[in-house]
């Protein structure tokens, strides 16, 4: 009996060692998940980049982290050696300049602006020439850059239907020449990414935000660009709100979406001039020269990828809404479009994305 019960008291000794141990586990487990666990903090800046405005939202797992600092950066940087076709640092301005001086020679370029410019052909070729980067004479002929600096935006001299056409024989993307990372243009062609500029550069942020693991979740905007990022903390989607074209006091509606889009709107709201009662905007129709006159006001782009959903953004608002759907349908992406009398028509897929407004209701 002694013995048994000896064996009883060995036996729950050794029981309560373990579990002893089991709860010093738990609590060094619980300790350490906690550590792992603390809410991120949430670090916002509002900045100017790329001649539009820059909005950061991020999440992050270290609160001394400097990674709003490298999105500018990136930003910055993109602009200032890839993309601008003003400054004369970038890799697009040196390939503008060769236009006019031996354009039968090939030039070199990085691979990131043939990738880029690869991706331009093949879109400008699947719109039928609605989107085409080769419209940077007729661009820069409408002053389009300027554009959000006039300070009377109906003091604005129009150029004449002559120079436009006159500017209109040295665009066609056929007239770009693309071999792997090199490039050469015909005629005097000028190139303008300004349709893809701020699409590029989400592709570009997100890479970055990749290899930042202090991040666990991002909404960057670039100008009409949004990229959302990884989670918010609380588990909930990112909301981004859509502005209606006819009242952009207001919104159309919001998109719920996890971390993974590259959201992309084009507008005749967002840059424009009016003279004589009749507004002149920013998205020109390359067969006119033109500002497009499609019937859209406004077109939202969804996809995965930054260039993909700011390209079509620019040629569906080209192309109207039964050849725009068409063209977001063969790249998969999901559209939705406002008309001048303020009717939405969406993709299918759109639709479990967005959330109309009460006030558009
Ligand atoms: P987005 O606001 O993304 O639609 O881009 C408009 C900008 O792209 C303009 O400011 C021009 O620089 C350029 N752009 C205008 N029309 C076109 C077009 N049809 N194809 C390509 N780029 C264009
Ligand atoms: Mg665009």
């Amino acid at each position: 009996m002694k013995k048994i019960l000896r064996k009883n008291v060995v036996l729950n000794r050794a029981a309560s060692r373990k579990v002893i141990g089991a709860v010093c586990l738990t609590g060094i487990m619980i300790f350490t998940l906690t550590g792992c666990s603390r809410k991120p903090d949430m670090i916002q800046r509002v900045d100017t980049a790329m001649g539009t405005m820059i909005q950061e939202t991020l999440y992050v797992t270290d609160r001394n982290s400097t990674v709003q600092d490298a999105v500018l950066e990136c930003i910055n940087s993109l602009e200032a050696e890839r993309l601008s076709w003003r400054l004369d640092t970038s890799e697009l301005y040196r390939v503008n300049q060769s236009a006019f001086t031996d354009n039968s020679e090939m030039v070199p370029i990085s691979h990131d602006l043939w990738s880029n410019l690869a991706a331009c052909m093949e879109i400008a070729g699947a719109s039928n020439g609605a989107f085409d980067v080769t419209i940077g004479e007729v661009t820069r002929l409408w002053n389009l850059d300027t554009w959000s600096v006039l300070e009377d935006k109906s003091n604005f001299e129009l150029p004449s239907s002559e120079q436009l056409q006159e500017m209109l024989q040295n665009t066609g993307y056929e007239k770009i020449q693309l071999e792997e990372d090199k490039i050469s243009l015909r005629d005097e062609v000028q190139l303008d990414l300004g349709a893809v500029g701020k699409g590029i550069a989400l592709d570009e942020i997100k890479q970055l935000l990749e290899q930042q693991k202090e991040v666990t979740g991002a909404v960057v905007s670039v100008g009409g660009s949004i990229l959302t990022y990884g989670q918010k903390p609380d588990g909930s989607s990112w909301k981004v709100r859509i502005v209606n074209p006819n009242d952009t006091a207001s919104h159309l509606g919001t998109l719920s979406l996890n971390g993974q889009w590259c959201v992309s709107t084009s507008g005749d709201y967002e840059r424009y001039v009016e003279v004589d009662g009749v507004r002149y905007h920013h998205i020109i129709d390359p067969a006119t020269g033109y500002p497009a006159d499609s019937g859209v006001r406004g077109v939202t782009i969804l996809t995965k990828d930054g260039l993909l959903s700011d390209a079509l953004s620019t040629a569906c608002f080209v192309l109207g809404i039964e050849d725009g759907m068409k063209l977001a349908g063969q790249y998969g992406a999901e559209a939705l479009f406002v008309d001048k009398q303020g009717e939405i028509r969406m993709t299918e897929g759109m639709e479990q994305y967005f959330h109309l407004s009460n006030e558009a209701k």
